[in-house]
């Protein structure tokens, strides 16, 4: 082996030896050296040179190989070594091109969630916000605002990622006080479901603070959820003028009598009422067909969402968390929330400002109201949705089903509510137009 300048290659091959602990050394061989530089079990590079015949004089040929670097940055790094090499002329280069890996690896605290860093930050700078990175000490900043609903947040990338989840903090935002903190605690909800293995899109959908139709508990009224069964789904009615008439005909048919023993249907009225509601029921059936098929597919896909969360895509690794951040804080928070629809409307969700009063009135009738599939509707007009028929649809921006634990799932019970309702309106007007009541005047 030749020598220069009083170091030959032995020399260098002792001191990596020295340097880097027994099992991080793969080979270690005057033809070939192949070692694994690491910080943490994510953050790692494993390098292989090849000192040529005549080293030093003719440079060391080298390659990398990182299962956490994405080939562009492999691609970059490489080009630095082989600068290392180059500038080290005929001195020794295989400690130098070490050391220059180790350093970089110990500079940079992306390197674990390089990809993600340089998504999150595209998805900033595309809606006009700042972000900025100090790749020393793992934080990312990033200011995004739209319509004026906006925050500043602040993301630290632990030395362990993805094994301890992303940290932040929310430095200052717009948004009322309450749906920002139930946000960040979604958020770290869905940090703690990465580090335990599930995928970042699952772990949002899991950590879902609003209850589904499906789950245990009853609505926060104390009404019982219940699922729909083929039971309901025969006796559910959802066309208005049906359900109007159905009433009407089973008035007849029950009271014989009212509070005075006056005669209120004859027999022969009650039969041909009787008569009249069973031609109506099966007619209605085809009708019902379609609207159980809708059910059903609606059943099925919030099954199968259900399902994929608990079973193929857990991991037992830790999976990466950043993005479960971003996409729910900057994403979905700011990007798109403060500029959906209502769908019931077809006006924004949200008021022009985030100061507006409905904002922090809960019992404005305007104020934005979540569903359980994370889009927003006014609550008046979710009220107007979930009371009257046909009480299920699905959501225009999702296909999920539009549901919210306050008001129960129950669809035979809303469809009596909404009769019974519609009954009593339909006696008071019995009723004025018998005294000669205008209707006007009745306000
Ligand atoms: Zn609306
Ligand atoms: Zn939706």
């Amino acid at each position: 082996m030749a020598a220069f300048g009083g170091t030959s290659l032995d020399e260098e091959l002792a001191a990596v030896r020295e340097w880097l602990p027994a099992e991080q050394i793969e080979a270690l061989r005057p033809d070939y050296i192949s070692v694994h530089l690491q910080r943490t079990r994510h953050n790692r590079i494993k390098a292989k040179l090849t000192p040529p015949e005549d080293y030093p004089e003719t440079h060391l040929t080298l390659t990398l190989e990182s299962p956490a670097l994405p080939p562009p940055l492999l691609r970059k790094l490489t080009h630095q070594c082989e600068a290392v090499v180059a500038a080290a002329g005929e001195g020794p280069q295989v400690m130098p091109v070490l050391r220059h890996l180790h350093n970089f690896l110990c500079g940079n605290r992306f390197t674990t969630c390089w990809r993600e860093v340089r998504r999150a930050a595209q998805l900033v700078t595309d809606h006009g916000g700042r972000v900025g990175l100090d790749e020393a000490n793992g934080i990312v900043t990033m200011r995004v605002e739209q319509r004026g609903y906006g925050l500043t947040l602040r993301i630290e990338i632990p030395e362990a990622y993805p094994d301890v989840g992303a940290g932040f903090e929310v430095v200052r935002h717009t948004f009322p006080e309450a749906m920002m903190a139930a946000y960040s605690a979604q958020a770290e909800d869905a940090v703690r479901k990465c580090v335990g293995g599930q995928p970042w899109e699952d772990a949002l959908r899991a950590s879902n603070p609003i209850r589904g139709p499906g789950r245990k508990g009853g609505g926060s009224d104390g009404t019982p959820t219940v699922r729909v069964t083929n039971e309901h789904m025969r006796s559910l009615k959802h066309d208005v003028r049906f359900l109007k008439k159905v009433t009407d005909l089973r008035q007849v048919n029950a009271r014989r009598e009212n509070r005075n023993g006056t005669l209120v249907a004859s027999a022969q009225d009650r039969r041909s009422a009787r008569r009249t509601l069973s031609r109506l029921q099966k007619k209605e059936g085809a009708a019902d067909e379609a609207y159980e098929k809708k059910m059903q597919e609606l059943e099925a896909r919030e099954e199968a969402i259900a399902a994929g969360l608990s079973a193929d895509n857990h991991s037992d690794d830790a999976q990466p968390s950043l993005s479960a951040v971003v996409g729910l804080l900057v994403r979905k928070l700011v990007l798109e929330i403060p500029g959906e629809e209502c769908q019931a409307c077809g006006e924004l969700a949200f008021p022009e400002s985030p100061a507006a009063a409905s904002l922090s009135d809960d019992t404005a009738p305007m104020r934005p109201c979540r569903v359980f599939c994370g889009h927003y509707l006014h609550w008046d007009c979710l009220n107007r949705w979930l009371t009257e028929p046909p009480f299920v649809r699905s959501c225009t921006h999702c296909n999920r089903r539009i549901y919210h634990p306050d008001w129960p799932s129950d669809y035979k019970l809303l469809e009596r509510a909404w009769a019974n309702q519609q009954a009593r309106e339909r006696e008071i007007n019995d009723v004025s137009d018998f005294l000669g009541v205008d209707e006007r005047f009745q306000a």
